[in-house]
């Protein structure tokens, strides 16, 4: 549930009136700091405003690129004079897992409103922290969860929620891809907080929450076979794990750097749906057991900004599913994930 901040920032209307657009800045400009910057050029109502970044080649490739002036330039040292830019409303983290909440509560600190992307950190310690800087300082913190407003998981939701085949009995969810270097921080357990369960295993996580609409309230799980003993030293090549809903659906989800897999699927009383590719960048495909689905292949990172700017450009609070209370509620589960693993034992999840 989305709780209120304690305060929220009503930024000087007057100064905005004219600023009809969000201004956003972008921490960490790796790969999806560029499908976020194409998203926000094609956003109707976020701009990219600013970078943070610790190396200035890339900051002057950036700045020529989408016109940022110097004054909205920034490394990771002087950051948090961002504080004194009114310029900048928002503060979007896409820095390595580990150093998402240190960019977090900064940003909030800064006075300015968060986007974090998944996993919103690497523990819930972590998690709580983040919530409370961001309570205390009256900005809003959202998770980057593009596939809430993409249009094939806003129908699978609705077929699951709204019960349009009836109970849904089984899920399967699956996201792995395979890897053969393992140079990235992806595979640094201290940076990344685990392998692909973290990374990708989120979304099937996530997926099976919002096609049921309940918590998992048990979950037993299992690591896969170590394939390259160089690679993943550190961090598991695989995991598979199974969920218990209170409504009785057993489901059936694995994350993967060993094996490409990109599904879901739903198995409901009266009938089945189902998404395969489902839970990566997409274009998506789906079916039903009345016939395909059928939606556009949109830009999910200028849908997921305009939906979150808006919000924010009206000073309403963010819709629940992507708060950071929602984010903690993943890794929560994720560290019960972990723990089954780990013991070999059922691990109750409440
Ligand atoms: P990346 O490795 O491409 O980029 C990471 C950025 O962080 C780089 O610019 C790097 O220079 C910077 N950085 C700063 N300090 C660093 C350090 N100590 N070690 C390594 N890099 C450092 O990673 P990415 O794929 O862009 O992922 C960034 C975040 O975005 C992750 O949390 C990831 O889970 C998330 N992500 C989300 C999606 C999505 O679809 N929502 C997709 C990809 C990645």
């Amino acid at each position: 549930m989305y709780s209120l901040p304690s305060v929220i920032m009503v930024p000087d209307k007057k100064e905005k009136s004219d600023t009809k657009k969000l201004n956003i800045a972008l921490v960490g400009l790796g790969n999806y700091a560029g499908a976020l910057a194409y998203g926000l050029e094609n956003s109707k109502c976020c701009r990219l405003a600013a970078i943070v970044t610790g190396h200035p080649e890339k900051a002057n490739e950036w700045k020529k690129q989408y016109g940022i002036p110097d004054k909205n330039i920034y490394n990771y040292q002087n950051f948090d004079e961002i504080k004194n830019n009114r310029d900048i409303d928002l503060v979007y983290v896409v820095l390595p897992n580990s150093m998402h909440k240190e960019f977090t509560v900064r940003a909030a600190k800064a006075g300015k409103h968060v986007i974090c992307e998944k996993p919103m950190a690497t523990s819930s310690k972590d998690c709580m922290e983040m919530i409370k800087a961001c309570k205390d300082a009256g900005v809003q913190l959202a998770i980057g969860y593009r596939l809430h407003y993409e249009p094939y998981h806003k129908e699978i939701k609705r077929l699951g929620q709204e019960k349009i085949f009836g109970q849904v009995r089984f899920i399967e969810a699956g996201l792995g891809y395979k890897v053969d270097d393992g140079s990235n921080w992806r595979f640094k357990k201290a940076m990344a907080g685990g392998g692909p369960l973290m990374d990708l295993g989120v979304y099937c996580v996530q997926s099976c929450r919002y096609v049921l609409g309940e918590e998992p309230i048990a979950v037993s799980a299992q690591y896969g076979p170590n394939t390259n003993k160089k690679i993943f030293s550190e961090v598991e090549a695989s995991i598979a794990w199974q969920f218990e809903f209170p409504g009785g659906t057993f489901t059936n989800c694995i994350s993967s750097y060993n094996a490409n897999v990109d599904r879901f699927f739903a198995s409901a009383d009266e009938g089945q749906f189902e998404l395969s590719p489902g839970l990566s960048h997409g274009p998506f495909k789906g079916k039903t057991s009345k016939g395909e689905l059928s939606f556009p292949d949109i830009n999910q990172q200028a849908t997921q900004l305009d939906e979150i700017g808006k919000l924010i450009l009206d000073y309403k609070p963010l819709s629940s599913h992507i708060t950071g209370e929602e984010g903690l509620k993943d890794i929560l589960i994720i560290e019960g994930i972990y723990r089954a693993a780990e013991s070999g034992k059922k691990i109750a999840l409440v």
